[in-house]
């Protein structure tokens, strides 16, 4: 291989783009299916037009090969499961009775079935249904999605390559099927599973594929040496194939590590590695293994989970380096474009001059293509795009958007007593208990209702000018006194206003802070048709005027019973959000933390005895590799604390965390120093609870008691089975009763009974204690 023969066939790629259409068309024709107003063939029809639309732009702007295999109606991993057949058996019925019905029973659940867990993927916000499999798992192989998708793209007369999750990811993102023993490993069926990917590999070439893309994102984290040995195992046997196309083994999110020599010596025909700053160790440990002769390297030198311009310059000087180890370079994101929102372009609200500072999908497809052409023609054939960059990043360098002295002068202020409340946490407690009087299990909700079709039509005619703030808050407070008046009725202990006003939980908070950005249009993939808008934290973070204050003053002047102030923590506010890549994201948590903590404070001054700080992101923003670990916690718990270390011994601090596993980060969560932690437990039977006991976990907490990621709606016996669950690792002293998580995606009839018996249940087991 030579460098200029490699810099000479570069080519521009992806891994996969947004799904959702311009106009989020796949999310409406979904839902519009669920609810039975769209027929399967619309819904089919809408999902292939917005695949075709996707690749003619991605080639028409030179991408050479597209991504296909990479669509889904709500997750790849969920379609993973269905390629090789490891459907749980409580699903089976339904999907062979229908297929598209079955995937979505899987996916969200019906009134007698449970659907897949959820959960992370990797640190993204991107949720994936986690496979379930146990020693009598059979898989069988269904090709039929992938090799459709793949025709598709060559009818169009594209070259493309399907993208499929890798075996050894799928299997350890998988976890043991309800019923098997728990530590039973889904690793140990791998030779099971291999089978079954040569026969869709074989597949997908008979139908056309040159190239197939074999993500292997889980090659990232820290793994044994029994791991590494099935990945190599793995590409040893797919690469001893005969019928299979060339292979292509995708990792991102961060460095491969020991991963790195095992799939550089594998026989396989590329390697596709991110180069972004995270996992710039790629680089030299890329040098140190000789290389990848005979090999194809896809270089992911443009970051796929930020929305900041690239630096070509640098990303040109990245790819230089590179040639020579490979015979082919060719140039990609990071990452999938999954992670980023479709396209700037028609961002009205962002100044002109600051829209150029930002890349969504379409902007970075540019960049790769502007790469690709400066690596293979030289940088003489993109001397306008390396400009007009160079303007644009100076633009952001010296913008006093990024440089607020007020702000940065109070941050580098900041001492180690800001971050500590005045008295430990037992005194507190007694303190919170003389103040508050409130019975055992207590009983609180996490803090939103469901958000009515008439709220989002008065925030759309709020914004279309169809009626005036006043009109709007009206609206908004009929809704908190109906919330209200509901708890009450119920019996709720500790109520909640509901957050009727928030369109998101960061994006509203987002949108009253100096510094951040909102875009129209910026929506990303959370889960299945779930998406949200993050906002973007561009400049230095500062707090013009109280954000809550008065909602919540106004849903306490409602009732006696204590009404908790309801914020988003630091962390989570960066986690739910674009963060800057011009400076290190604890300098930016801290300035969100000290914005945050004069709010809790104004709300401990109007009246709140209780302010819960959600931090739902805290566990999916750690580090995937260990050794990066503890330096994230570090200034992530101190955010925390800086932002609630404000208030009196006697108001109670509460926080919220869902959606993972939280072993790893129990002594985080201890050192967060909140009073009472609400923590998602229903589906995963108190798991958290039991972890909290066995860290010796010394404050309050409420592992959830109703899963409200579904629309079912557990019983009282239910909630209280899990609620003596709870009590077995948690005293009844410290134990609350509450749902998982808020209720805003819930509806009313659904939100009413279940915290009807979520109240019964908690009478029920009070009588017995
Ligand atoms: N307070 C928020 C709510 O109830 C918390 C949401 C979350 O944790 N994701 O909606
Ligand atoms: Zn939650």
């Amino acid at each position: 291989m030579t460098a200029k023969s490699a810099a000479a066939a570069a080519r521009a790629t992806v891994y996969g783009y947004p799904r959702q259409g311009p106009n989020r068309e796949l999310k409406k024709a979904i839902e519009g299916y669920w609810k039975g107003r769209v027929t399967a063939d619309a819904l089919r029809a809408t999902a292939a037009e917005l695949r075709r639309t996707n690749w003619r732009q991605l080639a028409g702007a030179g991408i050479h090969e597209v991504p296909t295999g990479d669509f889904s109606y709500y997750d790849h991993v969920l379609d993973t499961t269905v390629m090789v057949g490891a459907l749980p058996a409580r699903h089976r019925g339904a999907v062979e009775t229908d297929a598209l019905d079955g995937y979505f029973a899987m996916a969200r659940g019906t009134q007698d079935v449970a659907p897949l867990e959820m959960t992370k993927w990797f640190d993204t916000n991107y949720h994936y249904l986690v496979p379930e499999l146990g020693p009598d798992t059979v898989f069988t192989a269904d090709s039929a999605k992938q090799v459709a998708e793949l025709k598709e793209a060559l009818a169009l007369g594209l070259a493309a390559r399907p993208v499929l999750v890798g075996p050894v990811t799928y299997l350890l993102l998988a976890k043991p099927a309800p019923g098997v023993a728990a530590d039973f490993d889904p690793l140990t069926l791998l030779d099971r599973l291999l089978p079954v990917y040569a026969e869709v590999l074989a597949d997908l070439r008979a139908a056309g594929a040159q190239w197939v893309q074999l993500d292997e994102p889980a090659l990232v984290q820290d793994r044994t040496p029994a791991e590494l040995n099935a990945a190599t195992r793995t590409y040893r046997d797919l690469g001893a194939l005969t019928d299979r196309p060339k292979l292509l083994v995708a990792s991102y999110f961060d460095r491969l590590g020991d991963a790195l020599p095992v799939l550089a010596k594998a026989p396989v025909e590329g390697l596709a590695l991110d180069f972004t700053e995270a996992a710039a160790a790629n680089l030299d440990a890329l040098a140190a293994v000789g290389g990848l002769p005979g090999k194809r390297l896809v270089a992911g030198v443009v970051n796929g989970r930020n929305i900041w311009v690239n630096d070509l310059s640098a990303s040109l000087a990245t790819l230089g380096t590179l040639l020579g180890l490979a015979d082919r370079i060719d140039v990609a994101a990071s990452c999938s474009l999954l992670h980023v929102p479709l396209d700037a372009a028609p961002e009205r609200d962002i100044e002109p001059q600051i829209l150029r500072w930002l890349a969504f999908a379409r902007q970075k497809t540019g960049e790769i293509v502007a790469l690709a052409k400066g690596l293979a023609q030289g940088t003489d054939a993109i001397t306008g795009e390396l400009a007009a960059n160079r303007a644009d990043l100076a633009s952001r360098a010296g913008s006093p958007i990024t440089h607020d002295p007020a702000v940065r002068a109070r941050a580098a202020a900041v001492t180690e007593a800001d971050a500590r409340r005045s008295q430990p946490y037992a005194e507190r407690a007694a303190a919170q208990r003389a103040h508050l009087g409130l019975p055992l299990l207590p009983t609180t909700t996490i803090g939103s209702f469901p958000q009515t079709g008439e709220l989002r039509t008065a925030r759309a005619d709020l914004r279309a000018r169809r009626i005036d703030t006043a009109g709007y808050e009206e609206r908004v407070k009929a809704e908190i006194q109906e919330v209200i008046s509901f708890q009450e009725k119920t019996g709720l202990d500790v109520l909640v206003h509901g957050e009727a006003e928030r369109n998101d939980m960061v994006q509203y908070f987002a949108e009253q802070l100096t510094g951040y950005l909102a875009t129209q249009h910026g929506w990303v993939q959370s889960y299945g048709t779930r998406y949200v808008r993050p906002p973007i934290l561009a400049g230095d973070i500062s707090r013009p005027e109280p954000m809550t204050v008065r909602w919540t003053t106004y849903a306490q002047s409602l009732t006696a019973r204590p009404v908790k102030g309801m914020l988003t923590g630091p962390v989570t506010m960066l986690a739910w959000s674009f963060v800057r890549d011009d400076q290190p994201l604890g300098d930016t948590a801290r300035q969100v933390a000290l914005a945050l903590r004069d709010e809790v404070d104004d709300l401990e001054r109007a009246g709140s005895s209780v302010v819960q700080v959600d931090e739902p992101a805290l566990r999916e923003t750690l580090p995937l590799r260990a050794a990066d670990r503890p330096a994230y916690l570090a200034w992530a718990t101190e955010a925390f604390r800086l932002s609630t270390s404000g208030v009196r011994p006697d108001t109670q601090i509460h926080t919220h965390m869902c959606y993972a596993e939280f072993g790893d980060i129990v002594q985080a969560i201890d050192d967060l120093d909140a009073d009472v932690i609400s923590l998602e437990a229903a589906r995963s039977h108190m798991q958290v609870a039991r972890e909290l006991a066995a860290h010796g976990y010394p404050r309050e907490a409420g592992p959830g008691v109703y899963d409200i990621h579904s629309p079912r709606v557990p019983s009282a016996e239910e909630a209280a089975d899990l609620l003596r669950t709870g009590l077995k690792a948690v005293p009844a002293e410290r134990l609350w009763v509450n749902p998982d998580c808020g209720l805003k995606t819930r509806g009313w009839p659904e939100t009413r009974a279940a915290l009807e018996n979520l109240v019964a249940a908690t009478r029920t087991v009070r009588a017995e204690l």
